[in-house]
């Protein structure tokens, strides 16, 4: 029996490991039905390398205006995607999109603290409760047991500097403190929806890019977004219920809390 087609949505797809997201999701064999690809600014400039790409696959990427700091445009955005999954649901939701300020305990203000909830802890709780319709139609709509990012999925990109057990060889260098607690509570959002939404038959699951050279990873990272976004599709495409609240790096192997 063929593969079923999938409707995958991804937030922070302008640049970045978002960007190569959508190339590499879209490229893919699997087959695909909708390709969501949310910036912030669709029509800006820093749009313009997804807008090119979402020319070439017109019947599936559709670029569409989502801030995670607005929850009224993250309410437009769900009513929108509504429209066009219909009754099949959004199988997959990616929540990339996120903020970095390299400040340390000392250095970092209240102002930096809020703005970086806003976007990495409140952007995704806020897209989770309005796209959850969704991804329930599309659980329903699987109609086979079990989990998986084929059937209803929410993979939260994390970090591994929410890691409480690696702090200490992660501090010196990048200290990060609004994002290091940022991603750690994105960690217990994630948790809390295992729990809640486990009967749901929705799979959640927390992913660490690794250190990427980006915007945000700097010049120095590790690996760059080709390399990460391979091992995080390889990741998320062998994911069930069994990795079900699982913390993993884009080599599948898991993250200590
Ligand atoms: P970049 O800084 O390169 O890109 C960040 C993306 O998030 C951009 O598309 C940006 O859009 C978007 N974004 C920022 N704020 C908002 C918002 N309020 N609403 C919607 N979109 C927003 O980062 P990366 O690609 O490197 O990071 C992607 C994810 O991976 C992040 O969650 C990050 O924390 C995580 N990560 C990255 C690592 C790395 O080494 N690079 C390591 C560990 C985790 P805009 O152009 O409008 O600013």
């Amino acid at each position: 029996m063929a593969a079923p087609s999938v409707s995958v949505l991804i937030t922070g797809a302008n640049r970045g490991l978002g960007l190569e997201m959508v190339k590499q999701i879209v490229e893919a064999p699997r087959p695909m039905k909708k390709l969501f690809a949310c910036c912030r600014d669709p029509d800006g400039p820093r749009a313009e390398a997804l807008q090119t790409l979402a020319k070439k696959h017109p019947d599936i990427i559709s670029v569409v205006r989502l801030d995670a700091d607005d929850l009224c445009s993250i309410k437009q955005c769900a009513q929108h995607v509504g429209s066009l999954v219909g009754t099949g649901g959004l199988n997959l939701l990616i929540n990339n999109a996120g903020i970095l300020f390299r400040k340390t305990l000392q250095e970092t203000s209240p102002e930096e603290m809020q703005k970086t909830f806003n976007t990495n802890v409140i952007g995704p709780m806020s897209i989770l409760q309005e796209f959850l319709p969704h991804l329930r139609s599309a659980a329903k709509a699987c109609g086979t047991p079990g989990m998986s990012t084929s059937k209803a999925a929410v993979v939260n990109i994390s970090s591994t500097l929410a890691s409480m057990q690696r702090i200490q060889q992660t501090y010196e260098i990048i200290p990060a403190v609004s994002y290091r607690i940022s991603k750690a509570a994105l960690n217990m959002l994630t948790m809390c929806a295992v729990e809640e939404l486990r009967k749901d038959e929705i799979l959640f699951s927390l992913l660490h890019p690794g250190w990427v050279r980006t915007e945000m990873g700097g010049e120095d990272g590790e690996i760059d977004v080709q390399e990460s976004v391979l091992g995080m599709c390889d990741v998320m495409a062998s994911l069930t219920e069994k990795q079900n609240g699982a913390f993993l790096d884009y080599k599948g192997n898991p993250i200590p809390w």
